[in-house]
């Protein structure tokens, strides 16, 4: 079953340079499918990201999550959608200083009038889920990076969405941290069967995904399937990033 079809979609930036950041993008994912995208800086991954995200607006195709036109809804009914079935993760966590690591964690449940007693079980449940159980009455910045990134997965999951969207999640961590926030995706992925996409620089990040999609100068270059080694996959996505050119290939952000 499909989960998400993008239409031709593109995108024009119209400030005092006009810039086509996205062209014509058309591709499905289905649902249970982890994917990746990659691409120079610059090609156009956030601004894909964010169209699907309906943090911003495309000016040409569509977006099709679940059979519905996000960008079709009225506000309040787009806030709502954005809110039920969108779980976002962010390079630099977006967590809120003012909160505890637990009150982040129920935040999306807060904003749906959920019962306290049924967000702090919830909450309790993913922490001991993500090893984050220990920290849930800490600050954010009381907390390692990988635990705020997983305080965030948490944050995006606790609503149990459709589409999970992440922005370069390990672009701020180191190695260790960013293997543990990949498998702890992976391990949402075939839990909860979430369909998730992943905007990433990073190829062994990459490599944990069931397809990746690579885009340069704001079209589909090409998409690779995994298969059954992820070792084989990490090699491929390397070729493909050398045959992309740009700073995509950046020996800094390849982590072996
Ligand atoms: P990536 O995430 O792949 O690095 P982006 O989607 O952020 O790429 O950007 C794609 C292109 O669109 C870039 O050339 C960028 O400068 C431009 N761009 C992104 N956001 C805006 C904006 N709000 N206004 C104008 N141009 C933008
Ligand atoms: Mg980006």
């Amino acid at each position: 079953m499909e989960l998400l079809r993008t239409t031709h979609l593109g995108k024009i930036y119209s400030g005092q340079v006009v810039h086509r950041a996205l062209g014509d993008i058309s591709f499905s994912v289905e649902k249970g499918e982890f994917v990746g995208i990659m691409g120079p800086s610059g090609s156009g991954k956030t601004t894909l990201l964010q169209l699907i995200a309906t943090i911003d607006n495309p000016t040409s195709g569509e977006v099709l999550i679940d059979g519905q036109n996000p960008h079709q809804l009225g506000h309040n009914a787009l806030a709502r959608f954005r809110r039920q079935q969108l779980g976002f993760i962010f390079q630099d966590y977006n967590l809120l200083n003012t909160l505890t690591i637990l009150e982040n964690i129920v935040l999306p449940l807060t904003l749906e009038g959920e019962k306290v007693r049924t967000m702090e079980e919830k909450a309790h449940r993913i922490a001991d889920r993500l090893g984050i159980a220990s920290i849930l009455n800490k600050w954010p910045y009381e907390v390692s990076g990988g635990q705020a990134q997983r305080t965030a997965i948490a944050r995006a999951i606790i609503h149990e969405p459709k589409l999970l969207l992440a922005d370069e999640p390990t672009g701020n961590l180191d190695s260790k941290s960013s293997r543990d926030v990949m498998e702890t995706l992976t391990a949402i992925n075939r839990a909860d069967g979430a369909t998730m996409l992943l905007v990433t620089h990073d190829a062994l990040a990459a490599s944990y995904c069931h397809r990746v999609l690579f885009i340069k100068d704001g079209e589909l270059y090409n998409e690779i399937h995994r298969g059954d080694s992820q070792q084989a996959f990490f090699q491929k996505i390397i070729d493909v990033l050398s045959l992309l050119g740009g700073n995509a290939h950046d020996l800094s952000t390849i982590r072996v």
